[in-house]
């Protein structure tokens, strides 16, 4: 590992934050610090921190020593002086002469000494940083100091590549109690350059941002060096099946099986999203004979555990063409992973007199035989978290095995750890939104009533998959929404187009739980003299579109067993048809009853089917031309022929949008239509 201080660059961030009136002691902090965040073989999705101790003016002008240190949950490598929220120092100080110390009495004491009140709340590892003398101190979990830390005889091993030059921490739970422990280590042998604590991570200190983070770089690459020297061969492969089942066949049984029942709510699932990842180093892992034991020894460094569970779950390799029985493995083995989570639950809660809440026993990590790993989450942001730790707990574990046998903490200290409100408070105080943890899939994602429907969907919590033929129109949609949100070009009137957008959605989610089967498009004629071809070419795209768009939707909620919704965009013609709109509204009639269809065949299975039938909403269909067109035909205004309803209001693309979301939400509807056009009793369906 090379060090990457320039001079000029750090010279640069000194003149950036001199102009915005911050000291070059936080400037060159906050340059380091982003080095060190940048690299992913040293921290990764929050974890890691540093401090800087310096001299800054308080609100009132009064200056006084303080500590700046990273925030709690801050990402170091884009981090700005903001997130290095000031703390006065000697209060800080004070407190190393107490026995004990609550979390909650930490947090008071903390904030009520930050210079700014409304600064975010410092690292859980602040004391730490107060207790050492250092101006500069850095912290991170670099894999190769865990691969060789994380050993029975990890002391040992430290003493052989450091030799005195940094002082061993034995495990203490992050928190008063190790920054306590860590001063004293440090004060026992004073010219240490930083501390190492066995299985947890590493400090450097210095007199200058520099030194610090140069020592960081040196000790790490030591670290380096000595894995290199590995003497095991590691992870002798298994047989598996010949031929492993693709990953878009598997992802639905395995969310499925991830997946939990609300026991309050008839038809509600607690679901998560999954990340998928495999590579060849990944393969060497999941494939190993012994997998059941170095997989399921725990986590790497305790910060892990709030993202990826201490343990992940192994599922059998699954062959292809038997997917029943893959099916039935992948269950049982998910039942038992959640049984096994009650039990570690209860039995550590008693320990802390019932007062912890337990989280949901779903696994966040799952490794499969043949294909690779898995990361789960509320959404695709959390899965693709805990994918990254899981990959990166991986890299440690192979490496630590080659020179010797992974050992982690033991399961009190994960659970104190997983369990900390500190830790937790992480994870961030955002209650779920309605549809959180669910995958929706919107077809004609392009258009007006498309897009406003995605825009819907995204915004009650879903990700969601915009599919469309015009995959640039889908782009700039999912581009507007944001986050996950996901374009694919998919043709309803080509059943391989579907079937391939589907596979797309799976391999991106891990599944489907609503479909807005939205894609349309207007024919117009005589009845009696259209052409026939007119109205077959109608029916491919507003009849057999739907069909094919549910017909894949299902197989993938059968494979989840966890029910779903069907939703169509019927339109008013299904109902009640205009003069000449015959090749529209023909299909469209058929679709009607291909809801009903559905809603009768797959009901027994939770899967409901819904329609929305709407009339004049603005969009491509019913663009500004055709309403001249058709307000003209009529005689009257466009804006009397837009608002020409019951309520003499027009209906917009938004009101369509959030009809669908009404009906994905009614857990106890099937079967019915919504009607949207401002009253029209010709339409009315009773
Ligand atoms: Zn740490």
């Amino acid at each position: 590992m090379k060090s990457r201080w320039v001079d000029s660059d750090a010279q640069a961030a000194v003149d950036h934050y001199g102009r915005l009136g911050v000291g070059n002691d936080v400037a060159l902090r906050v340059y380091t610090t982003r080095l060190l965040g940048q690299d992913p073989q040293l921290v990764l999705h929050g974890g890691g921190n540093t401090s800087v101790k310096t001299r800054m003016s308080d609100l009132v002008g009064e200056e006084t020593e303080v500590l700046c240190v990273k925030g709690s949950g801050a990402d170091m490598g884009t981090i700005e002086p903001a997130a290095l929220p000031a703390v006065r120092l000697a209060p800080l100080r004070k407190l190393r002469a107490l026995d004990a110390l609550a979390d909650d009495e930490l947090v008071r004491i903390q904030r009520a000494n930050l210079i700014d009140p409304m600064a975010p709340n410092p690292s859980v590892e602040v004391l730490l940083h107060a207790f050492v003398p250092h101006t500069f101190v850095d912290h991170t979990h670099a894999s190769a100091v865990l691969s060789l830390i994380d050993q029975p005889n990890g002391a040992e091993l430290a003493t052989e590549v450091y030799n005195g030059r940094m002082g061993f921490v034995p495990y203490v739970t992050p928190g008063f109690g190790l920054a306590k422990t860590a001063a004293a280590v440090y004060e026992a042998k004073r010219d240490v350059e930083g501390l190492i604590l066995h299985k947890h991570g590493i400090f450097t200190f210095g007199a200058s941002a520099r030194e610090a983070y140069e020592r960081m770089i040196e000790m790490v690459t030591r670290a380096e060096e000595r894995l290199a020297r590995r003497s095991n061969s590691v992870f002798v492969g298994r047989d598996l099946p010949e031929r492993i089942a693709a990953y878009s066949e598997v992802a639905p049984v395995l969310r499925g099986a991830c997946s939990l029942k609300d026991p309050l709510v008839g038809g509600a699932w607690r679901r998560l999203i999954l990340d998928f990842r495999t590579s060849s180093a990944i393969l060497n892992y999941v494939n190993g004979t012994d997998i059941a034991r170095y997989s399921q020894a725990g986590v790497v460094t305790p910060d892990h555990a709030i993202w990826t569970k201490n343990w992940p779950l192994i599922v059998p390799a699954p062959e292809d063409g038997k997917l029943a029985d893959f099916e039935r493995d992948a269950r049982a083995a998910a039942r038992a992973y959640v049984e096994s989570y009650a039990a570690y639950f209860d039995r550590n809660n008693a320990r802390h007199r019932g007062r912890k809440r337990s989280l949901d026993p779903l696994p966040r990590v799952i490794l499969v035989p043949g294909l690779g790993l898995i990361g789960l989450g509320r959404s695709k942001r959390d899965a693709r978290v805990a994918a990254d730790l899981a990959e990166a707990a991986l890299k440690v574990v192979t490496d630590a095995e080659a020179i010797g046998r992974f050992e982690s903490i033991g399961e009190a200290d994960m659970f104190d750890m997983e369990y900390w409100s500190l830790e937790q408070a992480k994870l961030g105080a955002e209650p779920d939104k309605p549809l959180t943890g669910q995958v929706v899939v919107i077809t004609g994602a392009g258009g007006v009533i498309g897009a406003a429907t995605a825009r819907e969907f995204a915004g009650a919590g879903a990700e969601v998959g915009l599919f469309d033929i015009d995959e640039r129109a889908a782009m700039t949609r999912a581009r507007e929404i944001g986050g996950a949100a996901m374009a694919v070009k998919c043709d309803v009137g080509d059943v391989a187009s579907v079937r391939a957008a589907f596979v797309r959605v799976v391999e991106a989610f891990g599944g489907v739980d609503i479909v807005v089967s939205n894609a349309g498009l207007a024919w117009m004629g005589l009845i009696g003299e259209v052409d026939e071809a007119v109205l077959r070419q109608s029916f491919e795209v507003n009849f057999y579109g739907h069909q094919r768009v549910a017909q894949s939707a299902v197989k993938v909620m059968k494979q989840q067993g966890t029910g779903g919704c069907l939703l169509f965009n019927v339109s008013k013609q299904a109902i009640n048809p205009g003069p000449r709109f015959g090749p529209y509204g023909l299909p469209k009639a058929a679709t009607l009853f291909l809801v009903r269809q559905y809603a009768l065949d797959y009901g027994h299975i939770g899967i409901r089917a819904n329609a929305v039938n709407a009339d004049r909403v603005r969009s491509g269909l019913l663009n500004d031309d055709m309403i001249a067109q058709r307000s003209a035909a009529r005689g009257v205004s466009e804006r009397d022929y837009m608002a020409g309803n019951l309520l003499g209001r027009e209906v917009t693309a938004e009101d369509v949008a959030q009809a669908f979301l009404h009906q994905a939400l009614e857990l106890k509807t099937t079967a019915d239509v919504t009607t949207v056009d401002g009253g029209n009793i010709a339409a009315a369906l009773r």
